[in-house]
């Protein structure tokens, strides 16, 4: 693992842990509105309409957050717009990384104090975001450390571009070893249930996929949005001009588990969620993909490899199992690999095809489900800062 130098925070982001503001949404930026919304807020700042392009340019074309790098703006333009349209919403706290550099995570602390964790995954073809939808996580699922912290809020639509295009950023400066260096993948699959923050998460998704100037210009394909299972959200998104990858949280076939592991099956059964996701399939023509921590002696037993197989055979479906990351204090365990190898083979057997996940990120706590800014940093914040400064 290397931890990377700590960034220094801005002098009106005190670094004290402590500092914790009621949450409350950000002030407004220019990746919430769209490029008519830019022009129109430009021109009641006193601007151009023109500046509304130059500025997107920059920002989603050229990847620069801070306006004081644009510097074809002239000075006075700059501190005009900046309070408006380009606030600070992202203060980064640290950055690790392991993985040999193929993997990097930031914490970050928004404008009210909340803590919340971005990870960039290099591979040889391919960079991917993964990124928060929301401040901690109301869904309570046991295994995972986010679901352990309780809900603080939303992220706003800006605040989970932004973590995309700085991401972005970093892949274009080439620090992601062996990768190239541009970035064309996000998962929802940080800190937070996106369908719990969904007319944000579909904003920020068009923002994303709308071309340069305007957004991004990644290709929906390549975003994958992964829920627990809201029923009525993943309706609504099936009837969205959208083409994402659905990823759901299944974790067991059957709801007497899955009650337990998934909470919010209490509400939807495993039935329902699964209506919706094969829903969702055939209206996109997009492969749904099932998620499955594999949990020594929980959910990995060969009747339930068995049960998945016969509820997903001969579906646009793909199952992802993914080996558990232990959380702090957690009894649970990831299965042995014969234990996997077999669940693999009887799923795949019944036709269904499946993959095991690579755990990227384990050292750095950066992993699925491992992502707990809160108690992370309080926990380790001592330990990290010595770190940085061997790594100096
Ligand atoms: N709330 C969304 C997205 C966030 S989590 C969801 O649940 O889908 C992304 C994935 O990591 C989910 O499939 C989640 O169940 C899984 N996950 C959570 N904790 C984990 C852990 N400790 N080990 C392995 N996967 C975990």
């Amino acid at each position: 693992m290397t931890i990377l130098p700590v960034i220094p925070t801005s002098p009106d982001q005190p670094d004290e842990v402590a500092v914790r503001r009621r949450p409350s949404m950000p002030p407004r930026h220019l990746a919430d509105l769209d490029l008519a919304a830019r022009q129109a807020a430009v021109t009641t700042l006193g601007e151009p309409a023109f500046r509304a392009k130059q500025l997107s340019t920059h920002y989603f074309g050229r990847l620069v957050r801070d306006i004081d790098e644009m510097t074809d703006l002239p000075a006075a333009t700059r501190a005009r717009l900046t309070d408006d349209l380009l606030p600070t919403l992202l203060t980064p706290v640290r950055e690790m990384a392991c993985d040999d550099g193929a993997t990097r995570k930031t914490l970050w602390r928004l404008h009210d104090g909340a803590l919340v964790e971005s990870v960039l995954m290099g591979y040889p073809d391919r960079v991917t975001a993964c990124v928060s939808s929301q401040a901690g996580c109301g869904m309570a699922c046991p295994f995972c450390a986010t679901g352990q912290q309780g809900l603080t809020r939303n992220l706003s639509v800006a605040e989970i571009v932004d973590q995309v295009v700085y991401l972005a950023g970093v892949a274009a400066s080439g620090a992601v070893t062996g990768s190239p260096p541009r970035l064309s993948r996000v998962v929802f699959m940080g800190m937070g249930e996106p369908l719990a923050n969904y007319p944000r998460v579909i904003e920020a998704v068009r923002r994303l996929t709308t071309p340069a100037p305007e957004g991004l210009g990644l290709s929906q394909r390549h975003i994958t949005v992964s829920t627990v299972g809201l029923v009525p959200a993943m309706r609504r998104l099936s009837a969205e001009d959208l083409n994402v990858t659905l990823a759901l949280s299944l974790h067991a076939p059957d709801d007497d588990l899955r009650d337990e592991l998934v909470p919010v099956n209490q509400r939807w059964k495993v039935a329902e969620v699964l209506d919706a996701a094969f829903e969702y399939a055939a209206r996109t023509g997009r492969r749904i993909s099932i998620e499955y921590a594999l949990i020594r002696d929980v959910n990995d037993q060969p009747w339930r490899a068995d049960l998945l197989g016969k509820l997903l055979r001969g579906k646009l479906a793909h199952v992802n199992l993914i080996p558990l990351n232990p959380t702090p204090g957690s009894k649970w365990d990831a299965s042995p690999k014969p234990v996997e190898r077999e669940f693999v083979r009887r799923l795949r057997e019944a036709g269904v095809s499946t993959t095991v996940r690579d755990t990227r990120g384990r050292e750095i706590d950066g992993a699925c489900g491992q992502l707990a800014a809160g108690e992370l940093t309080e926990a380790s914040a001592g330990g990290a800062a010595a770190a940085a400064e061997v790594a100096q």
